[in-house]
């Protein structure tokens, strides 16, 4: 320990020359690599420890490449959690390992990147979060802040900003894609949002939080430390979130996801509730309903999320290989006319029930195309429905083969969709690789 330094003092926005820091998980998103960087630019003697091994870290350990870091990899040294003077620890660790709660009974600090960056921006910061859209709500506030102000955006969307801390000022604005795992710990600084925006609730990631109230408590975090002239931005159609106005520090504002619409070139209504969200976001900064309407107009989509690809031979190739979940293969299936839209689905199986999912399926597509590990459960499902006139269903070994396939059954004015409501991990690296994959074919 830092004889003269109280006890956590390196948790607050203090300097960090000099401070032994371990940072626990790398990870290949970026945020550990971010903040690594910068805390070696800080001057802190860094070390980085994570489960995962140096090949599986491999691009992330390039990217600090002539940086004075001390590996450990493919396991953790006690010594690490112990000796350190302060752990950040990366918003994929379970907080529940027991080298975190040993270190934390032996006084050792610990925080996020994400925290880090709060104690020391200088710019108002909009923190969106929520069950789905957030990435989406995220980078349409970014597109219509830009229009008016410098924005900078990050967070859970990728990256880091700490590096940009020097050139973020005050008369900017930051928009920051918030998880409840990166939520989870704002209470160790008492820091939430200016502008907090929670798009909705619905159960997920149950296996890391236990129940759905430690999730939304989570969740809560984004407004919990808001002050009395800061803005709290609700859904109301949700019935969950929208009743968390009662507990806002600052001031409410709702939004209404079927309100006016606004012209975009992502289909369905989901993203339409997002838009409405964004500009709700947007208008607590003094910016007009048609600058927002523009930038709105020109947003062009995140990749991977029910993106518009290709048109071909007139039919609409759109790729949502982002959608790991039965649920978003519904929006995505709503999205679009019944029986316009070819959909391809499967991949990992994540143990989850499709029951749903063969519904909608059965009831909406014009055709399915089934690969990968979950495939006959997702076919038995449809079968199950006992829906009348359901659709072609076809059986793919790959993704070749399955876009082959979707083809055969598409015609001008229909859609062929990537919407696999499964992980990608038994055939894919992830899901970029997957869609890329999807991107390429449609192309080619
Ligand atoms: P997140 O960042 O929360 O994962 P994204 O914006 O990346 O959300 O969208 C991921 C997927 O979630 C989309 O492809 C779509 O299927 C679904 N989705 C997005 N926004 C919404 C919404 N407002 N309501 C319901 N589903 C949504």
């Amino acid at each position: 320990m830092n004889v003269g330094k109280p006890m956590g003092s390196v948790v607050g926005a203090g300097e960090l020359a000099g401070v032994k820091v371990t940072v626990i998980g790398l990870g290949r998103f970026g945020g550990g690599v971010g903040v690594t960087r910068w805390l070696c630019g800080q001057g802190a003697t860094v070390t980085v420890t994570d489960q995962a091994g140096r090949n599986e870290l491999a691009e992330s350990i390039q990217a600090l490449d002539g940086m004075d870091v001390a590996f450990h990899l493919g396991g953790h040294d006690r010594a690490d959690f112990l000796a350190a003077e302060l752990l950040i620890v990366n918003p994929a660790v379970p907080r529940e390992m027991p080298l975190l709660a040993e270190a934390a009974a032996a006084g050792v600090p610990r925080t996020t990147e994400i925290n880090l960056f709060l104690q020391r921006c200088a710019a108002p910061v909009v923190g969106v979060t929520g069950s789905v859209g957030k990435s989406t709500t995220t980078a349409m506030i970014g597109d219509i802040l830009r229009r008016r102000r410098t924005t900078h955006v990050g967070g859970n969307i990728g990256g880091s900003l700490l590096e940009e801390l020097p050139r973020i000022l005050p008369d900017h604005v930051v928009v920051l894609e918030l998880s409840s795992f990166q939520l989870e710990d704002l209470p160790i600084i008492g820091v939430s949002p200016h502008v907090a925006v929670m798009t909705n609730l619905a159960p997920n990631h149950l296996d890391r939080h236990g129940t759905m109230d430690a999730y939304a408590a989570a969740k809560k975090n984004i407004f919990a430390f808001q002050t009395g002239r800061d803005v709290l931005i609700l859904n109301a159609a949700d019935p969950i979130v929208s009743k968390w106005a009662a507990q806002a520090p600052g001031r409410v504002e709702m939004f209404d996801p079927r309100g006016e619409p606004f012209e975009l070139s992502l289909p369905g209504a989901h993203n339409q509730a997002n838009a409405q969200a964004a500009w709700t976001a947007a208008r607590q900064f003094g910016i007009d309903r048609a600058t927002a309407a523009q930038a709105l107009r020109d947003f062009p989509g995140l990749p991977h999320r029910l993106q518009f690809v290709t048109r071909r031979d007139g039919v609409r190739y759109f790729n949502d290989s982002k959608c790991t979940t039965p649920g978003g293969a519904i929006v995505a299936l709503e999205a679009f006319p019944p029986r316009q839209a070819v959909i391809i689905v499967g991949g990992y199986d994540k143990h989850v029930s499709f029951e749903e999912l063969g519904t909608a399926l059965a009831r909406r597509a014009k055709a399915v195309v089934a690969l990968g590990a979950t495939r006959e459960a997702i076919i038995a499902a449809i079968q199950a429905s006992q829906t009348e006139g359901t659709p072609p269903i076809e059986r793919a070994e790959d993704l070749p083969a399955a876009v082959a396939l979707a083809k055969k059954h598409a015609a001008p004015g229909d859609v062929i969709l990537l919407s696999p409501a499964c992980a990608s991990y038994d055939m894919f690296t992830n899901y970029e690789h997957r869609g890329m994959m999807f991107v390429k074919l449609a192309t080619a």
